[in-house]
């Protein structure tokens, strides 16, 4: 500690610590300015506000060299870097949609912050009780969020979101080292303290990697958003229909070195202009959504369901055959036949058409669209509210242009 001491300046150390905080405070109200018509600021202005506490403090800790002195001056500037520690934890918090379980971390925080002012009020601006009391604050507070950094719900952002961890929880231990330091060094001057140039460093690297690792994150959650706004259908949340083509795409090509077989149905609501005169455009969107959410529960992983037009639906079954595929459409009308969709207090039923195929192991997938859409049209003909499969249908051409008026689209 000594010889660190000597090599480091510390008021150097504490400069360089203000510039930092003050950096990026700046850097994190430019981007919360930025986004601000985005929604996505959650957290921004604290975390702004807790660099600005923490080169808040790191100034006020410099003014003695300014000949600049008054009671209290060290306690101020270590109090500012406690709240700056606070309202990192809460920035923290606050992005991970404020999860309960580090709510804890609050209480004994605030308990530590008033053992702390008790002491101080007392026995007067002590630089032993505000290292081992302030260190320890901090050191709870930091840890909490390194772990909550660590336990990043996101998979998107977990690889920043856990080296934003690892900076936090080496603050963590080198305010403990602190600490310990003058735990067992009993007769260590109270005015002069040796171990802060340590302190300093480790914050210094703190402060220097937080910033890059929490834009790292953010970077990376718009990433993910925008993927999702590219593969996800806007009204219904389930797939769109790129993402199902690419989907198609991919397994087409695994069925074919794995010698298995993928099965495409098209799903056709039956009179859905009737829902829509009825209770109007967005009624019509609610029985979509109330649909998907249907389809979905019938169809499971890794098979798939995408919206592919207006009320048309699409499920691709991967490592499948002829009858399951058929069981599968069966389930699905059945499923859409006996829920009750309720629109503005009024429950409807409603049905669809399905047509269904078993893409050939040299078949391309639009050419297997072309047979399901082919069986879909025979299962409209047919009356409706029913499945029919690919099979024997492939010259429904001439059934599909004679029926064309006033049938399906
Ligand atoms: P059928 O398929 O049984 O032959 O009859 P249909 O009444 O369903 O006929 P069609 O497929 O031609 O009608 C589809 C209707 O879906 C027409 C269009 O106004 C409506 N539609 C398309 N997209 C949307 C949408 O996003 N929301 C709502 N509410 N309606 C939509
Ligand atoms: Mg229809
Ligand atoms: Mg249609």
């Amino acid at each position: 500690m000594e010889t660190l001491a000597r090599l480091a300046h510390a008021g150097t150390l504490l400069i360089v610590n203000a510039l930092l905080a003050s950096l990026s405070c700046a850097i994190f109200l430019a981007l919360r300015w930025s986004l601000r018509h985005s929604g996505r600021t959650r957290g921004l202005a604290l975390w702004a506000l807790s660099q600005a506490f923490v080169a808040g403090g790191f100034c006020v800790l410099i003014l003695p060299a300014f000949q600049v002195a008054f009671v209290g001056l060290g306690l101020l500037g270590n109090l500012l870097i406690d709240l700056g520690t606070a309202a990192s934890f809460a920035a923290v918090w606050i992005y991970f949609s404020k999860p309960r379980r580090f709510g804890f971390v609050i209480i004994i925080a605030a308990a530590v912050a008033v053992v702390e002012s008790v002491l101080v009020l007392r026995g007067g601006e002590d630089l032993r009780v505000m290292v081992t009391v302030g260190g320890s604050l901090k050191a709870i507070l930091t840890f909490a969020t390194g772990l909550m950094l660590w336990q990043c719900p996101d998979p998107s952002q977990r690889v920043p979101a856990r080296v934003a961890a690892a900076f936090h929880a080496f603050w963590g231990l080198a305010l403990l080292i602190r600490v310990a330091w003058w735990m067992v060094h009993p007769a260590a001057e109270g005015q002069h303290d040796v171990t802060s140039s340590f302190g300093l460093l480790a914050r210094m690297v703190l402060t220097w990697a937080i910033t890059p690792c929490l834009l790292w994150m953010m970077s990376r959650q718009f990433d993910a958003d925008l993927r999702r706004l590219a593969h996800e259908d806007a009204l219904t949340g389930v797939a769109n229909r790129r993402a199902m083509w690419a989907a198609a795409e991919r397994s087409l090509s695994r069925a074919a070195s794995t010698r298995s077989r993928c099965g495409v149905l098209i799903l056709d609501v039956d009179h859905f202009k009737a829902i829509n005169d009825r209770f109007g455009h967005p009624g019509g969107d609610q029985v979509l959504i109330a649909l998907a959410k249907v389809l979905q529960a019938v169809v499971k992983p890794p098979d798939l369901v995408a919206r592919i037009g207006g009320e048309e639906f699409m499920v691709l079954m991967t490592d499948t055959d002829v009858s399951a595929v058929g069981r599968m459409a069966e389930d699905l009308r059945r499923a859409v036949e006996t829920t009750p969709f309720v629109v503005d207090g009024i429950t409807l039923h409603c049905t669809v058409s399905i047509g269904h195929h078993v893409a050939e192991t040299d078949e391309s997938w639009n050419d297997a669209v072309t047979r399901a859409d082919r069986a879909l049209y025979a299962a409209k003909l047919r009356g409706r509210n029913r499945a029919e499969v690919a099979d024997g249908f492939d010259r429904v051409d001439g059934d599909r242009a004679a029926a064309q008026p006033g049938t399906p689209t």
